[in-house]
């Protein structure tokens, strides 16, 4: 599975096509809250359930896209945060409504 384009929308959403009619979007706040980095996941698993996220614009603004390797996408925030390297399956279950991600 390999998208066909990636696109921000506005600067709030990330539009995925991925050939053959299926578009999905993410909101950019989801996907830095979601930012798969080593730093980030361990932020996350602190946490509490009662936690909310607060970010500064910057936090969730994309400054630049690029491609990693044939099966995932890195993104440079506004802020320079740049470890988080998206696979595609992962941007796929992102994109889900109603997931349960924790
Ligand atoms: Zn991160």
């Amino acid at each position: 599975m390999k998208p066909v384009s990636i696109e921000v929308i506005k600067q709030k959403n990330l539009l995925i096509n991925w050939g053959e009619d299926t578009i999905t979007k993410i909101d950019l706040k989801k996907l830095r809250r979601y930012c798969p980095c080593a730093t980030c996941a361990m932020e996350r698993e602190k946490e509490s359930k009662t936690f909310i996220p607060l970010y500064t614009s910057d936090q969730i603004k994309v400054f630049k896209i690029f491609e990693v390797g044939n099966y995932a996408i890195g993104i440079t925030w506004k802020d320079g945060h740049n470890t988080g390297i998206y696979e595609f399956p992962y941007l796929n279950y992102l994109a889900k409504e109603n997931n349960s991600l924790k």
